[in-house]
């Protein structure tokens, strides 16, 4: 069997959606799981909805709730209109899940307060009413579509909105639900991001982005033979298309290349999903639904080794020092320092020391004055916000070519805060001011992959 997800452009509309139906009908004797995300842009709309309720605008939330509420009817309406009793059904269980948002939105204006568990509770049923939907249309289209709650598959601890998948649990899951339905020839088709605590029963959501991992959480349960990623680029580029014009299509790149990429930037795929595939050696491949004969990305273990396979990038990300002179020679003191960070789950990028002082970036700043608090502790904290990295990433970028040299002249003038090569070596990464991200990366492409290329 495989797995396919189809991100939010993928199923942004009517025709997206239909063009979702040919794909998979041109799959099935492969036996595809189908993994969809919301219809484009409506997570960040139910986002902005719970913190308008919680905020006491209770208005405009049920406003938007009502836009939203008509973009899907419309496009119900316009995929199931072959035949209009399914059209009503469909649009009558979709309505109800805008009348529970409703509800949830009334609610926490009378709270207040906006909890992680309401914000997933909310932003769950972006994926609730996309997975329903597709159902219906694969169904009109001729094929034997049926309907799995995430929920009951996709298991995690109770950190809302981060929460973390418990594999074992999903394998017992995903075997007792989706196999049977596989052999009887049908087509499961659930919702990515979302997943319920093991404990309780109640919503979780993967954190933003989260499909991919859904589908490769579920891929390696079922022991897939490959995982596709179907979004709305040919596949991995170079560079993100949208900051560097002239990014080229990778065709083939390792494992822990694309993991570095997605870490640092590269949003085509969230930075979990590679690890579940490489436990169990899944191929996974990303393409675009626009263009299905595309050859798109193959990532597997072995892929040409290249000093830079692709540059990727990010800004909004803070940088910590923390200074103390008690550092020297002291044993434990990192030890205490990265559990500051843990106790806040709060995940570190990149990091650099000296003998007296450690920087690291985070990217997830949530919890950031109460992690200066802790590190003012182990010594005087300075933390610069609005910086950038860029990072250079390729198998062999530690060979012993010009690659590093050739990236550090190509970043030029532009402002260096901090510099860090991965322990695996495959990753030159530089923090920035945040306005230098984009042209960092432009140089640094430019350098190793435009038509003018000095780096290689
Ligand atoms: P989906 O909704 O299908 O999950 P995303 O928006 O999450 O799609 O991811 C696709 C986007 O990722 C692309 O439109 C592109 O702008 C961005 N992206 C960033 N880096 C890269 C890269 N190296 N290769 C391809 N796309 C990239
Ligand atoms: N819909 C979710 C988001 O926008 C998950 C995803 O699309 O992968 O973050
Ligand atoms: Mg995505």
């Amino acid at each position: 069997m495989i797995v396919c997800k189809f991100g939010g452009t993928s199923v942004g509309d009517a025709e997206a959606i239909a063009r979702t139906a040919t794909i998979i009908a041109a799959r099935r004797d492969r036996r595809p799981v189908v993994v969809v995300s919301a219809l484009a842009g409506a997570t960040n709309g139910l986002l902005a909805i719970a913190e308008q309720a919680a905020r006491g605008q209770l208005i405009g939330a049920l406003r938007a709730i009502e836009e939203m509420r008509e973009r899907h009817l419309a496009q119900t309406q316009l995929l199931l209109a072959a035949d209009q009793s399914v059209a009503d059904d469909i649009a009558s269980e979709i309505s109800a899940m805008f009348d529970e948002l409703a509800m949830l939105a009334d609610a926490l204006r009378t709270l207040g307060d906006l909890t992680p568990r309401s914000l997933d509770a909310i932003a769950s049923l972006g994926e609730q009413i996309s997975s329903v939907l597709v159902v219906a249309a694969f169904k009109l289209r001729g094929l034997p579509a049926t309907h799995v709650d995430a929920r009951q598959v996709v298991l995690t601890d109770e950190r809302y909105t981060k929460a973390e998948p418990q594999p074992d649990a999903i394998a017992e899951a995903a075997q007792r639900i989706i196999t049977p339905l596989l052999r009887d020839g049908l087509i499961p088709v659930m919702g990515g991001y979302i997943g319920s605590a093991k404990a309780n029963g109640v919503t979780t959501t993967l954190g933003r982005g989260g499909s991919d991992y859904s589908a490769s959480l579920v891929g390696a349960a079922l022991q897939a033979e490959a995982i596709e990623i179907w979004t709305d680029v040919d596949g991995m580029l170079t560079a993100d298309p949208r900051v560097v014009k002239g990014s080229q299509l990778i065709e083939r790149i390792a494992f822990d290349e694309a993991s570095e990429l997605a870490s640092f930037g590269a949003k085509v795929l969230h930075p979990n999903t590679i690890s579940p595939a490489v436990t169990k050696g899944i191929p996974v491949w990303i393409l675009n639904s626009r263009r299905p004969e595309g050859k798109g990305t193959l990532i597997t273990f072995d892929a040409p080794r290249r000093a830079v396979t692709a540059i990727a990038g990010k800004s909004g990300v803070s940088l910590v020092k923390v200074r103390s002179p008690r550092m020297l020679l002291t044993e434990g003191f990192m030890r205490t320092l990265f559990a500051v960070f843990e106790r806040h789950r709060t995940s570190v990028d990149v990091v650099a020391t000296s003998e007296v002082s450690v920087s690291v970036t985070i990217d997830d700043a949530a919890r950031l004055d109460e992690l200066i608090l802790e590190l003012r502790e182990l010594g005087d904290v300075t933390v610069e916000r609005n910086r950038g990295i860029v990072s250079v990433v390729g198998t062999g970028l530690s060979d012993g070519g010009k690659a590093m040299a050739c990236a550090l002249t190509a970043v030029g003038d532009i402002r260096v805060h901090m510099l860090s090569l991965s322990s695996s070596g495959i990753n030159l990464t530089v923090v920035v001011d945040g306005e230098q991200v984009s042209p960092a990366m432009q140089r640094l492409h430019a350098a190793f992959f435009g038509t003018d290329a000095t780096c290689v």
